[in-house]
Formats: structure tokens, C-alpha cells, sequence
């Protein structure tokens, strides 16, 4: 049985890729899958959707799960709220579950967590939302119960998220835009397309990325966007016109030499453009 990832609804609180680092303390990475119920017995799928998608309510969660049902509200690439604390909002995947937890509902999230183990890590372990903070949360959900029937279910798609969401894509520090997920290579498929799926360059994604030969990419590897893309690390022959312009063709047309020498403080370009210089890539 496979289900399909509704990503028709989107949740605009939450925290883009690029700014979790600074927002947080820790950069975006999944670590974990945080398990939520929604509070009280009775409450609908459709009113928990309601509640996140159109109320400000400062609280948020990557998906809402019920039998047979499965909501994308915010990419897992960005930060939703749901922890109650920066670690567990920077570092986990958060499903807001139904209370009553029947055997649908077991299925159901089960489900969505080997789908989410085969795309950001097999091993994701499962956590209680009151290991994050204090809160009766997640109820009666049995985890250990949702861990054996993830691990019992043989297949599910490979990309059953097709298209961005809506919330994945925000404009943030002058970057073209924040890349909703990763990119999974499939026969056929060049480096050069994933970075300009992302907006970078070849070079970059293939360092964060630790690959070798950008020639030389595998099927079914996963390429991630460079979290923190807003800093760049000068390397060897970079100059700040150069930076500029790199910035220039990538979307972001505000940039100027100015800007960014004031921005991290540079009197001299000639003399204080080292190699290995963080520097901040203002709006
Ligand atoms: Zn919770």
C-alpha cells in the first residue's frame, strides 16, 4: 500500500535552510524523526491542516499524518517549529500525528517514516516530542511499535515528492532561491544539472558534497545544496569583483564590492581578501 505526499497546502512559518545556522545555532542537518499528536481526541485531519496553514500560531510542523493521509506543510530540507528547542527544530523531521492512534494511522506513519529513513538516512532513529521539551506530547504513541512496521514495509517509491512546495521556496539573503529537498541522481543525470537546479556552481557542490569527479556521480547518490551558501569561503584567486559577479550570475544582482567590504569590515581588498576568510554575503 502506498500513499500519496499532498504538498497542495504550505505552512509560511518556518525556517529556511539558510538560516537555521544563524536562527538556531546548527545548521540544518536530519538527525532524527519527532513524533507529535495533535492534542485532543477528535480533532480532523483538515482542522490540524487549517490550524498551521492559516492561523499565525508561531508553531509548525513538516507533516500531518492520519490513516490514509499524509500532508507536506514544510520541506523537511527547512526547519519547521515543533520542538519547543533550537537543537530539535534545527536537526529533526517533525509529524504531527493523530491522538487516538488506530491501526490506519500506525500504517500511515509508518509508512511516511521509510519513506523519509530511504531519502535522509536509514537509520533516522525516532523521538518522542517530549524529548525535546517538556510536554505530554506525543501521547500513546507506541514508537517502538511505528519503528517495527517502518522496518517491515519492503518498497515505497522513490520520489513520491515531485514538486517543490511553496514553502520551500523563500527569498533569503539574496540567494536566488532556497532548494526545496536534495537531488537524487538518476541514470542520466550530470552534476551541471543539480547545480543549476540549485543555483550554485559545479565547483562548490561538488566540495560540499565531498565528490571527487564531478564526472563522476552515481545513481541513486544524493546531492545536497549547500547549507550556508550565504557565507562564502574565499579560496585561492578569489577577489571580490570576482565574488561580486559569481553572486551576479546566480540572481543576486544587489551585490556590490562596496557592500560586501563594509559588510565584513575590509578596508583593503588587496591585502585582507585571505584565503580562508569567511565572509558574510549581505542583501
Ligand atoms: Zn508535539
Amino acid at each position: 500500500m502506498n500513499y500519496i505526499i499532498d504538498e497542495s497546502l504550505s505552512d509560511s512559518e518556518f525556517t529556511a535552510s539558510l538560516n537555521v545556522d544563524g536562527t538556531f545555532g546548527v545548521p540544518r542537518r536530519i538527525e532524527s524523526i519527532t513524533i507529535h499528536h495533535w492534542g485532543s481526541f477528535g480533532q480532523t485531519h483538515d482542522g490540524v491542516n487549517d490550524f498551521f496553514v492559516n492561523r499565525n500560531a508561531n508553531t509548525s510542523a513538516h507533516f500531518v499524518v492520519s490513516d490514509g493521509r499524509i500532508n507536506c506543510l514544510v520541506s523537511p530540507l527547512n526547519a519547521s517549529w515543533a520542538a519547543g528547542n533550537a537543537y530539535g527544530n534545527a536537526t529533526s523531521i517533525h509529524l504531527e500525528c493523530r491522538p487516538e492512534a488506530t491501526n490506519g494511522d500506525y500504517r500511515t506513519v509508518a509508512w511516511l517514516v521509510k519513506f523519509l529513513r530511504d531519502n535522509y538516512g536509514a537509520n533516522l532513529p525516532l523521538k518522542h516530542h517530549r524529548e525535546w521539551s517538556a510536554t505530554a506530547c506525543p501521547g500513546i504513541w507506541d514508537l517502538a511499535r511505528v519503528d517495527r512496521e517502518a522496518r517491515a514495509i519492503g518498497k515505497v517509491p522513490a520520489k513520491p515528492i515531485a514538486a517543490p512546495s511553496a514553502a520551500a521556496v523563500a527569498p533569503v539573503k539574496g540567494q536566488k532561491f532556497v532548494p526545496d529537498n536534495h537531488w537524487r541522481v538518476d541514470k542520466g543525470d550530470t552534476l551541471d544539472q543539480a547545480a543549476k537546479h540549485f543555483g550554485v556552481s559545479v565547483d562548490k557542490l561538488a566540495k560540499y558534497n565531498g565528490i571527487k569527479d564531478a564526472n563522476k556521480i552515481k545513481v541513486g547518490e544524493r546531492v545536497w545544496p549547500p547549507v550556508g551558501a550565504d557565507t562564502w569561503v574565499v579560496e585561492k584567486g578569489d577577489t571580490l569583483s570576482k565574488i561580486v559577479a559569481w553572486y551576479h550570475a546566480n540572481g543576486h544582482k544587489a551585490l556590490t564590492v562596496q557592500k560586501l567590504q563594509f559588510a565584513n569590515g575590509i578596508n583593503n581588498p588587496a591585502t585582507e581578501t585571505k584565503v580562508g576568510l569567511r565572509l558574510q554575503i549581505p542583501k
